[in-house]
């Protein structure tokens, strides 16, 4: 018995020592592989490549002097190729360049005296779009009244059906800039397409890239090239990392500010318009250096539950909040159901100021 016990204890100090070497051997693979990654990702190739894999299989396989079974052998080398897989993307991610590293700072964005990105949040409020200038006109003096300093508001409107309202396009980012301008306030607007970049680009101050855009490439690539801060929406069927990869677009063409914008996905949920999405939030202030901000009238499509959407989108640590104000809900063009008439943009901004310090204000307690 007792030279069993010594028989074991030796066999397994054996084994303890071909653990560690095994453990070495597979750090030198991976730090190989994570060096074929970043080759690969250079040259634009696919990290996995199945006959190359096959061709690795086979060879082990001739030299395989067991007594591990060939099956055996085969799948503990596939989960270390698929593993070796995984880590060239995770390597991909961090070497994005709106990745955040240890160290990064956050990327703040001025526009027109408010930081976005800082550490307050902010607001950016107004009309679903611009109608008229009585109707821009009234909706921004009571913004302004209560302390807005971001305008938004759309001239060119991505509607579902060709045959709803349009919007007013240039007269539309007309109207908008001179009342901005009467009140000191940013403007904040969306563009269509590319050939309406040059356009836009004259009239706002924050440039919007809606849901529908968000996977439109070329559009992305146009607005890396244009030097004012962007507003990227999130696609209503994009993943997090997907949304976040758009971003690297405008990024990669030079165009840095770019703020992220959750609006909400779309589920089987049939409640609310959109679902939002609040884990993506901190997921995005985990993961990229950007600033987010929740746009709570798009997810939600109703007015009812605003107060603690809105309040749980910046307890998540959102750099602010976007929402549609109309001075007439009733009468206006588009998305009506869920723009706050001037008596409930007043409650809501009463309401998030007793909990939040806003970076465009000057009330409330400490965020
Ligand atoms: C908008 O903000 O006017 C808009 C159309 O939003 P989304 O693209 O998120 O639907
Ligand atoms: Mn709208």
């Amino acid at each position: 018995m007792e030279s069993l016990k010594e028989q074991l204890a030796c066999l397994r100090r054996q084994a303890d020592q071909i653990n560690e070497k095994i453990l070495d051997a597979l750090n030198e693979f991976f730090t190989i592989s994570n060096q074929i990654g970043e080759v690969k990702e250079k040259m634009k190739m696919a990290f996995y490549d199945p006959v190359r894999e096959s061709e690795m299989l086979k060879e082990m396989e001739a030299k395989n002097k067991g007594p591990l079974s060939q099956d055996k052998m085969k799948r503990i080398f596939r989960e270390i190729f698929a593993a070796s897989i995984e880590e060239m993307i995770m390597g991909e991610q961090k070497r994005l360049k709106i990745s955040r590293l240890p160290g990064s700072k956050n990327s703040v964005i001025e526009v027109r005296g408010v930081s976005i990105g800082a550490e307050m949040p902010v607001i950016i409020a107004g009309p679903c779009s611009v109608e008229s200038y009585d109707q821009i006109w009234e909706t921004a003096s009571q913004l302004n009244n209560l302390g807005v300093r971001l305008l938004r508001g759309g001239a060119f409107k991505p509607r579902t059906s060709p045959y709803s309202f349009q919007g007013l396009e240039e007269e539309g980012l007309k109207l908008l800039r001179t009342v901005a301008d009467e009140f000191g306030m940013g403007v904040v607007t969306e563009v269509l397409g590319d050939r309406d970049i040059e356009l836009v680009v004259n009239y706002a101050d924050v440039i919007q890239v809606g849901t529908r855009n968000m996977l439109n490439y070329s559009l992305l690539k146009e607005l890396g090239k244009i030097r004012k801060p962007i507003l990227l929406k999130r696609g209503f069927m994009a993943t997090i990392d997907e949304f976040i990869l758009a971003a690297e677009y405008i990024y990669l063409g030079g165009n840095t500010q770019i703020i992220l914008c959750e609006r909400g996905i779309r589920t089987f949920e049939n409640q609310t318009r959109n679902t939002l999405d609040i884990s993506c939030v901190p997921i995005l202030k985990k993961e990229t250096t950007l600033p987010v901000i929740v746009d709570v009238s798009h997810s939600l499509g109703r007015k009812d539950i605003i107060k603690p959407i809105a309040r749980a989108a910046l307890a998540a640590g959102a750099d602010g909040l976007m929402f549609e104000a109309h001075c007439d809900p009733a009468s206006a063009l588009s998305d009506a159901d869920q723009q706050l008439d001037p008596e409930e943009t007043k409650d809501l901004i009463d309401y998030l100021t007793q909990h939040f310090v806003f970076g465009d204000r000057k009330s409330g307690p400490a965020r």
